[in-house]
């Protein structure tokens, strides 16, 4: 079956029950055992509920993983995933990294004895050289945010492999329709459910996805331990919301690819950041490595105020954190995602007062267009 029917067929869209042809919200705490000593599938909600169940194994599914667990945010995905490490680890992980996942690394993972060390992970040397006798986890992300950075997914696995560290990818930017990173050997997928998966801008969840019965039991641990889970109303918006993942990212890359290419052509514009443009420094090993390029660009404006007047002006795009939705979003990095990260940190990872980052809908591309021209 192609991946495009396996999205809405994967064995977990009917109710079991009813045969329903969407699966209904459990929303349930806790269930009644008919015989004590031989305890039924589901005991409590924080341990397994069948809304939550059909969703994991959907998520499970379209990464090609055998293992998903669903979480109540992306960051909570995230950190449910770094607590499998242990006190005195070190983590390497991509400088222009989510600007969440950043600060629970320094300020947070770092009060119990985990270091990281941020690279520009678009040069496989810059992780070899970074490398030391406690590393234990490589995390990446990529395309990066919001400079979409390429990471040559293959290489950067074939260093962990030698250093028998665990390879960790935050595949939020592609969602499972255009990058798939389990099939290239890495260990360990987190999402924001928030973003693509969910599509619409009305949810908050997070994923985790893994082949490796082992990682997948220590990530139960924490999922049920933490209990940060996913509720099932939530997880139902996300089930109905992947279904028209394809259409979505197939229809919202298109649209991103056209204004990648107009804003190319303006005076106003110093630079474009899009994985799907030819001369971008990502675009062959992107090819290799997944099937799109997605639907989040970003550029930047000759002048700081030419972006603080675009922001302005809009009226189609919504000037607002988050993206992957339905509705396009601009949004300023410097002031929003990549707030936490110290002013001056941010200057050298080239997050600039200029620059803006959109995340392009299913609006008309003309319109969206003439919504950022200054002209008009
Ligand atoms: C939004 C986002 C997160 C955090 O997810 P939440 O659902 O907001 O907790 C993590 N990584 C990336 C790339 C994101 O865009």
């Amino acid at each position: 079956m192609k991946y495009g029917t396996r999205i809405l067929h994967n064995e977990n869209e009917l109710d079991p029950h009813t045969g329903a042809l969407s699966i209904p919200i459990y929303q349930a705490s806790t269930y009644h055992q008919y015989d004590v000593d031989n305890p039924g599938k589901y005991a409590y909600s924080r341990s397994g509920n069948p809304t939550r169940e059909a969703l994991e194994k959907t998520l499970a599914s379209l990464e090609n993983g055998t293992h998903a667990y669903a979480f109540s945010s992306g960051m909570a995905a995230t950190s449910s995933s770094l607590a499998i490490l242990e006190q005195g680890d070190h983590v390497i992980a991509t400088a222009d990294i989510y600007g969440g996942s950043y600060r629970i690394l320094n300020s947070f993972f770092s009060k119990f004895g985990i270091t990281t060390t941020f690279v520009d992970m678009s040069r496989l040397e810059n992780i070899e050289k970074a490398i030391k006798p406690n590393s234990r986890l490589l995390f990446l992300e990529s395309p990066s945010n919001p400079l979409l950075k390429v990471t040559d997914l293959l290489g950067a696995t074939e260093i962990a492999r030698k250093h028998g560290l665990i390879t960790m990818i935050d595949n939020t930017f592609m969602s499972p329709y255009f990058q798939r990173p389990l099939d290239l050997g890495l260990d360990i997928v987190i999402h924001s459910a928030t973003k693509f998966l969910g599509g619409h801008s009305d949810v908050i969840g997070g994923a985790v996805i893994t082949k490796s019965d082992k990682l997948a039991s220590q990530i139960y641990f924490v999922q049920n331990g933490f209990g940060a889970i996913l509720g099932p109303q939530d997880c139902w918006l996300l089930l109905r919301g992947i279904k028209t993942l394809k259409a979505r990212m197939e229809l919202q890359q298109e649209s991103a690819t056209e204004i990648a290419h107009w804003l190319k052509k303006q005076s106003w514009v110093s630079d474009v950041y899009f994985p799907g443009l030819p001369d971008h420094p990502g675009h062959e090993i992107i090819k290799t490595q997944a099937s799109g390029f997605g639907a989040v660009l970003s550029f930047k404006t000759e002048t700081v105020e030419r972006a603080k007047q675009i922001m302005k002006k809009v009226k189609v795009w919504s000037v607002a954190v988050s993206l992957g939705g339905v509705e396009s979003i601009l949004s300023y990095p410097v002031k929003m995602s990549h707030a936490s990260i110290p002013p001056l940190e941010r200057e050298r990872l080239g997050i600039t007062d200029n620059l803006i980052r959109l995340s392009v809908g299913l609006e008309e591309a003309s319109d969206l267009i003439e919504d950022l021209d200054p002209e008009h």
